[in-house]
Order: structure tokens, then C-alpha cells, then sequence
């Protein structure tokens, strides 16, 4: 098994901490779309009609070239020197390291993180141009979110906000962050019903990210350690009641809810089911927990499936990066 770490990716990944209380996480994963789409049923021409309209605004809801370069020419005569603006489809990219830095993030990490993900999850690309900001440190993060967002951050990684339709987030700690973030404009427009529990699971999943056989595999890292501790203390609620969680009771809980979430994930990745329990999760339009298509793609009940995993979280071994 050979598993390639990409050159693209920085020795560290980040951590990627998203506090609870500020309106910009809050806001972040707030936002649900829900497209509600009325297509007259009294004609079949009328039909035709509105489905053509549907496809042609789903078409043309992926930002266009044009959009992008106008956007790119916006931000270079806002910004001005110190930032570097790249387009990298579906998305904007700005960045206030050097200009060649802020290039290779772009057209490697990034695109490396988009093109396997899309590959593996996504049919739909972001509906909406989101821009990318890639500050170098804490520091600028925070001035930037503050100065262009009005946003005072209560994480020091990053955060998505889709209100301003921006991720935002201080690259300086490692390309984790970049990953991590990526997958909730794409979540957002893929599986809008979908829980946080999911969001933030596959989310934190790519925060260690490598390529193997073409697909995209997260690897233990360092929310492992504290998910041990929570499982040995007997701290974390049963799988069925972190499925259950609203997206406060998720962000707001007493437990690691993104650790419960991610190695969860990640053991589905390595029994070779993540990407079959996600297709069903998204075509289960009954269960929005994501219990049934679990217990369908695990062939058994969290009850019996429940204390194998915590044994295998238990034995699981990683470098904690
Ligand atoms: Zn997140």
C-alpha cells in the first residue's frame, strides 16, 4: 500500500479550531440553502419549459470565467500591493504572502484538494464565487477579517463565512486549514439538509489530507488523542446521539464532537464506505441523522457496530500530527 503524501502540502496541516459563540462561525454553519424549486405540473410542455430554465440556472450558477476575472481586477485595484489575487476555478484566491507563494497555493494545494474531492463527492461546484483568503499569520488574519470583513474570528485558523461568501483563514499554521474549509462551500451546495455532525466529520477528515490511488484519503492527526481520552473516560455519547445533534448541540457540545465525527468518518474511509454511505446519507431524504444509511452500509445497528469502533478508535495509531 503506498500511500503519497502530496509535495503540495506543508509539513504541518493546522489545527482548525472553530469556536462556538462569534456570529462568523455561528453564520458559517448556519447557512443552509434550501433550493425550493416549483415546476408547474399542468402541462408537460409547461414542464419541459421549467426544467429547461432549471438546468440552464444550475448551468450558469458555477461562476463563469468572465466572473472570476472581473472579480480578480476588483480585488487588485481594492487591495493594492501586498496581496496577490489568483483565479483557480470555482474559486478567487487572495493572499498576503509573496506573490509566487500565493501562486503555488493555488494551482497546488488547493486545485490538488478540489480536484479530489469533486472526483470522489461533488457533482456540484460552489454555487456562488467564494473567494479565498490566505493570510500568513494570525496576526494579518485577524486584521483582514477584521478590516474586509468586519469580522472579529474567535478561532485563530480560519472559518467559511456564507454570508460574505469567503474562506478566510491564517495559512501560516499549515494547508489543513485550507482543506478543512474547502469542504463546507462544497457540502453547501451539495448536501445542504446535511447535519454538522457530517459537515464537520468530512471536513476535519481532509485536515490530513494524501493521495492514494488516485482518491483522497484523510490520515490520523491530532484530534486522535483527545478522542482516546473521551472514549476511555466514557465521556462521548453514543454514536446514535451525536448523529441526532443539532448543529448547536454539535458545536456547542460537552464532548469533542469533531473528534467523534471525524474518526467515525475515517473508519468508514478505511473499511472502503465512506463514499457509498455518502451517496446514500444524501439520497435518504427520511433520515437527515444519517442512521439508517449507516446501519445500511455497515450491515448491522449502531448497537452492535458501536463497540467494535470505539475498540478500533481505542487501537487506532497515528503520529497525532
Ligand atoms: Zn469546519
Amino acid at each position: 500500500m503506498v500511500i503519497l503524501e502530496t509535495p503540495m502540502t506543508s509539513p504541518s496541516f493546522g489545527r482548525i479550531v472553530e469556536g462556538n459563540s462569534s456570529k462568523n462561525t455561528a453564520r458559517a454553519r448556519n447557512s443552509r440553502p434550501y433550493h425550493a424549486v416549483a415546476i408547474g405540473m399542468r402541462e408537460p410542455i409547461l414542464v419541459i419549459a421549467c426544467l429547461s430554465v432549471l438546468v440552464s440556472a444550475t448551468a450558469a450558477a458555477e461562476p463563469k470565467a468572465e466572473a472570476l476575472a472581473e472579480r480578480k481586477a476588483a480585488l487588485e485595484k481594492k487591495l493594492g500591493k501586498g496581496f496577490t489575487v489568483v483565479v483557480e476555478p470555482p474559486f478567487v484566491v487572495v493572499g498576503d504572502e509573496g506573490p509566487a507563494r500565493v501562486k503555488q497555493r493555488a494551482t497546488g494545494f488547493l486545485r490538488w484538494t478540489v480536484t479530489l474531492i469533486e472526483k470522489d463527492f461533488f457533482t456540484k461546484r460552489p454555487e456562488k464565487l467564494i473567494e479565498v483568503w490566505l493570510f500568513k499569520n494570525e496576526k494579518t488574519y485577524r486584521k483582514g477579517a477584521k478590516q474586509f470583513f468586519d469580522d472579529t474570528p474567535d478561532t485563530p485558523y480560519g472559518y467559511y463565512s456564507s454570508e460574505d461568501d469567503a474562506l478566510i483563514m491564517n495559512i501560516g499554521p499549515g494547508a489543513g486549514t485550507l482543506s478543512h474549509e474547502l469542504v463546507h462551500p462544497y457540502i453547501e451546495a451539495n448536501f445542504p439538509a446535511g447535519p454538522s455532525w457530517f459537515n464537520e466529520g468530512l471536513a476535519s477528515l481532509y485536515e490530513r489530507p494524501v493521495e492514494k490511488k488516485g482518491h483522497i484519503i484523510g490520515l490520523p492527526n491530532w484530534r486522535l488523542p483527545n478522542l482516546k481520552r473521551e472514549i476511555r473516560a466514557k465521556t462521548l455519547p453514543s454514536i446514535r446521539t451525536l448523529l441526532k445533534t443539532s448543529h448547536d448541540g454539535f458545536y456547542e457540545a460537552s464532548y469533542d464532537s469533531y473528534a467523534y465525527a471525524r474518526y467515525l468518518l475515517l473508519y468508514l474511509q478505511e473499511q472502503g464506505k465512506l463514499r457509498d454511505f455518502y451517496t446514500a446519507f444524501v439520497a435518504d431524504t427520511k433520515d437527515l441523522t444519517g442512521q439508517a444509511a449507516l446501519e445500511a452500509i455497515l450491515g448491522e445497528t449502531l448497537e452492535t457496530f458501536e463497540p467494535k469502533w470505539r475498540k478500533w478508535a481505542v487501537a487506532l495509531q497515528g503520529d497525532n500530527r
